[in-house]
């Protein structure tokens, strides 16, 4: 029997669905599945029983967290869809607005980061959740498999002051580009998990860590990050630069 799948949205640019729409394997996805609720493309207005729910966006309002337990009393699995989803995202950057992952206020069975996420990763996942079994999730940093570890030194203070590189400095021949942080960019790639396939470094730029942390002990990654770089005084002041799409899930 096909598995019925819920989708629903919450606070977010629509990215994380976009994407699912345009995947190669999204023809395939809705053939393998029977799709009850997802309100880009039905008009179900009720959250029924389903077999797995994917949720996209983080929490902000309060009307959002009833849906959110509706679905999860519903739902067999329940999945967050994007870097929103699971640790908050972008949003929280905002002073004025709330932006909590969902599960902070449900269980979740995982997660299929990446703002949106990478569709090699997403599809695959996809794929494993309607043959019913986990997604699997890269447990190492995005440093472990990078073109340019060759020319990683974190073993002295570093000193790091700008967050991209200058137009005319962006390279795009992985051959001769090297790491970021030997340059003074900072490049988030030590505290963050693979799984990207390495897009922004492959377009001359560095990780900005929208995979979301690779484990949990997020806080102390980073201040072990933070003892071996130099981070220059106006870098300083930029308080969202470690947090711009996790800080929700670490500030409780
Ligand atoms: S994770 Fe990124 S792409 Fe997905 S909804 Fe949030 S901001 Fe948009
Ligand atoms: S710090 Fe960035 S550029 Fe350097 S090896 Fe790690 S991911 Fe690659």
């Amino acid at each position: 029997m096909k598995p019925r799948v819920t989708i629903i949205s919450l606070t977010s640019c629509s990215g994380c669905i976009s994407t699912l729409i345009s995947l190669d394997i999204f023809p395939q996805f809705l053939e393998r599945t029977r799709i009850i609720f997802f309100q880009f493309i039905l008009d179900a207005k009720n959250i029924e029983d389903t077999d797995i729910a994917i949720v996209e966006g983080c929490v902000s309002e309060e009307t959002q967290i009833t849906l959110l337990r509706d679905v999860r009393k519903h739902a067999k699995k329940v999945y967050a869809l994007g870097t929103c989803a699971s640790c908050g995202g972008i949003l929280s950057l905002s002073s004025s607005k709330v932006a909590d992952p969902i599960s902070n206020y449900i269980e979740t069975n995982g997660i299929i980061p990446g703002c949106p996420p990478p569709s090699k990763l997403f599809g695959n996942s996809l794929i494993r959740l309607v043959e019913n079994k986990d997604i699997i999730l890269s447990q190492k940093n995005m440093c472990g498999n990078c073109s340019l570890k060759r020319d990683m030194k974190i073993n002295s203070h570093i000193n790091i002051y700008k967050i991209i590189p200058n137009p005319e400095e962006i390279t795009l021949d992985e051959e001769n580009s090297e790491c970021f942080l030997k340059n003074g960019i900072l490049c988030l790639g030590p505290i963050t998990r693979d799984g990207c396939e390495y897009k922004c470094i492959k377009m001359g730029l560095p990780c900005e860590g929208c995979m979301g942390p690779v484990s949990k002990d997020f806080t102390s990654n980073l201040i072990n990050y933070l003892s071996l770089i130099n981070l220059s005084q106006e870098l300083k002041e930029y308080a969202g630069i470690f947090y711009r799409y996790s800080k929700p899930k670490f500030r409780r």
